[in-house]
């Protein structure tokens, strides 16, 4: 494996997606920070929260909004500044861009256009929870967040539990009883991990069956960011006749 620096400066023309950390600031890359002090523009999900982050690393840099309901628009400026030459670096509020969070449109408006789109790897809580959770990891689902109605999650949730692998779901703490209620009822007897606070302080892995997953967090009434992990469907247990 050849691990050698990157050698060169930045390319014109170039969209750069930064990950950036999911609660720890000592998991932002040496190339990350390269990236983003020597690119033209900074893309932003919320370019307050970004300019905490630039602030902290000693980086002043023009911000250039860009969340979800603005993406399209955004795309097409962004597509004019690398048709002129600029490289852009696009981040969101934590983790990689694309990954329940605005950028995949802007990826695609910018590979149409013929320019190049050039990773940054680091944070992201679905790799951060997967690797530690336990489970499988050779074959993975990555849902993201499920719909907020119930029927549409429901029916989402069964089909999803016929796919062979680990499940991986994005939630908010608001909502995490409610889920794991829906599991116990779909998957009662599945493998489950919830990882909370990744990289904090108070990070945490809960495993158990979705009940008594269920138990503990009205228990303990859980809260801040947590991605839930179901595990595959045990094979049947071969029994002789
Ligand atoms: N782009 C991000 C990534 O790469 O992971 C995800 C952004 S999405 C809007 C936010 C969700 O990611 C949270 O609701 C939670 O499910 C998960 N998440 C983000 N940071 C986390 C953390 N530190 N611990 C646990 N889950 C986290």
């Amino acid at each position: 494996m050849n691990c050698s620096p990157h050698p060169n400066a930045l390319q014109p023309g170039t969209l750069y997606l930064v990950a950036t950390p999911i609660g720890n600031l000592e998991d932002i890359s040496l190339r990350a920070l390269r990236v983003l002090r020597e690119c033209d523009v900074i893309a932003a999900e919320d370019t307050r929260r970004t300019g905490q982050l630039l602030k902290h690393f000693g980086i002043s840099k023009p911000l250039l909004s860009c969340f979800k309901f603005n993406e399209a628009r955004r795309g097409q400026e962004i597509v004019e500044r690398l048709r002129r030459g600029e490289t852009v670096a696009l981040v969101t509020d934590a983790g990689s861009p694309g990954i329940s969070d605005p950028g995949q449109r802007i990826v695609r408006a910018v590979i149409a256009a013929g320019h190049r789109v050039e990773p940054v790897p680091g944070p992201c809580a679905l790799v951060a929870a997967l690797t530690a959770s336990g489970l499988p990891t050779d074959e993975f689902h990555f849902v993201g967040f499920l719909p907020h109605k119930s029927g549409q999650r429901r029916a989402r949730l069964e089909s999803l539990s016929r796919l062979p692998g680990t499940l991986v779901l994005y939630e908010s703490p608001y909502r995490l009883e409610r889920l794991l209620a829906e599991l116990s009822e779909i998957v009662p007897d599945r493998e489950t991990v919830v990882a909370r606070e990744l990289t904090k302080k108070f990070e945490e892995f809960l495993r158990g069956s979705p009940a008594e997953l269920l138990q503990l967090a009205r228990q303990r009434r859980l809260k801040g960011e947590c991605v839930v992990l179901v595990g595959p469907r045990r094979a049947p247990i071969a029994r002789e006749a």
